[in-house]
């Protein structure tokens, strides 16, 4: 089997500018987490109106393609009015999904976010996150409260379940024990994502400017001094890693990046299986599928499929002449009747996994971002990534990084 990464071998989604599959919108910056890594300003008093978060989704609307709305921040349950804003975004026709650390999700919240239409949720938990009554918790350890999120939305019922994490030069080596226990969890659990940790590390390799004008960079967010680790860590290191416990771990799409059209900045994989067994992975023709029939028949690029969808997962068995991912998952699962009878006549669900490669900084300045960005943001009536919005903030424009000239 070609395990091989290359634009050539995988499917480039189809996500862009103007006709994506997401769209970011941050009602508030202020969070109640101390994140290694975030790069929003923790603001008190950032609250934004319903009219200001009205006025944001009819600039989306008038300038971009969207299937659903990633609500973060910031931490978006801390806005008094959440339920309220997952409301206005259903009201658009988009999915709402909501992108917190869960801290202040109640049973009573849910029930309310699940009554104005909200499709789903994406929990940030990681080691990294100062996280009151888990400090010092390793990834492993997380996983209790992992599992207290991923059991109160399935006890809920109907709702898209993810789980983000950073991945950290320390915490790389934990991945692989994430992606078990989403295994455990398939049933409930439909996308994990991973986001490797990038700062800015301040030294004598660059000046930054915007325009002409050479800036400080020092207080950004997103930027360090004396950070020695590592903050380069690519996505397909994170398969590699991913491969010691999963060896045919294989994705199927990707997003390149806006300098290198080889740079895996959104990779995506499709595994098939349940607590028993993985039966394997879905191949780029089924993606390429999937994206093209929802545009087709919804005008959209799918960014989140329905959970009743994601069990019935011999359905999907029913692509295999179209795609040779299928066809391997299909023979693998008929295999299991006589290896692994458990795992046959258990229910097959789909689960995706997502590693993101955010900006990557090239010796020459250039700032290689994800080409088609799916977190674009709103800042005074444009689109902007919300990865650098704080240099939107500060500048109204991206900064340039340019190297200094090394003395001799
Ligand atoms: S460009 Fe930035 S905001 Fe957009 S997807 Fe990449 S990391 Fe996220």
């Amino acid at each position: 089997m070609n395990l091989t990464l290359s634009p050539r071998s995988l499917y480039r989604l189809p996500w862009n500018f103007s006709d994506n599959a997401i769209s970011w919108l941050e009602p508030t910056s202020m969070c109640n987490l101390y994140c290694d890594g975030c790069y929003r300003e923790n603001r008190s008093g950032s609250h934004k109106t319903l009219r200001e978060v009205q006025h944001e989704l009819d600039v989306f609307e008038r300038l971009r393609n969207c299937d659903s709305v990633s609500i973060a921040g910031g931490e978006p349950l801390s806005h008094p009015e959440i339920v309220e804003i997952v409301a206005m975004v259903r009201r658009k026709g988009w999915k709402p999904v909501i992108n917190t650390n869960g801290a202040l999700l109640t049973r009573d919240l849910l029930r309310e976010l699940k009554r104005a239409g909200v499709t789903g949720f994406t929990f940030h938990v990681d080691s990294g996150q100062n996280r009151p009554g888990w400090n010092g918790k390793d990834e492993g350890e997380l996983n209790a409260l992992r599992q207290e999120f991923a059991d109160m939305l399935h006890e809920a019922g109907g709702l898209t379940c993810s789980f983000n994490a950073t991945v950290y030069p320390e915490t790389l080596s934990q991945v692989p024990a994430l992606l078990e226990w989403g295994q455990r969890n398939i049933d409930r659990v439909h996308v994990m994502v991973f986001i490797n940790y990038r700062m800015a590390i301040l030294g004598k390799d660059f000046d930054f400017y915007v325009g002409d004008t050479r800036v400080h960079f020092d207080d950004m967010m997103y930027s360090k001094k004396d950070d020695q680790r590592r903050t380069d860590i690519s996505s397909p290191e994170v398969v590699d890693m991913i491969r010691t416990k999963y060896p045919d771990f294989m994705p199927c799409a990707y997003l390149g990046g806006t300098e290198r059209s080889d740079s895996f900045k959104w990779l995506m994989t499709g595994r098939m299986g349940n607590r028993h067994r993985i039966f394997g992975y879905i191949g780029p023709k089924f993606m390429e599928l999937t994206q093209t029939w929802n545009h087709l028949v919804t005008g959209k690029y799918l960014a989140y499929a329905a959970p009743a969808l994601q069990r019935r997962g011999r359905l999907y068995f029913l692509l295999a002449p179209l795609d040779r991912g299928i066809r391997r998952i299909a023979a693998s699962y008929f295999k299991a009747l006589l290896i692994a009878p458990a795992a046959f006549f258990s229910r097959v669900h789909f689960q995706s996994v997502m590693i993101i490669q955010p900006a990557d900084v090239h010796e020459n300045g250039s700032i290689d971002m994800c080409d088609g960005c799916p977190d674009i943001t709103v800042w005074n009536d444009q689109l902007v990534w919300s990865c650098r919005m704080e240099e939107q903030v500060r500048w109204g424009q991206n900064m340039r990084m340019v190297p200094r000239k090394q003395e001799v």
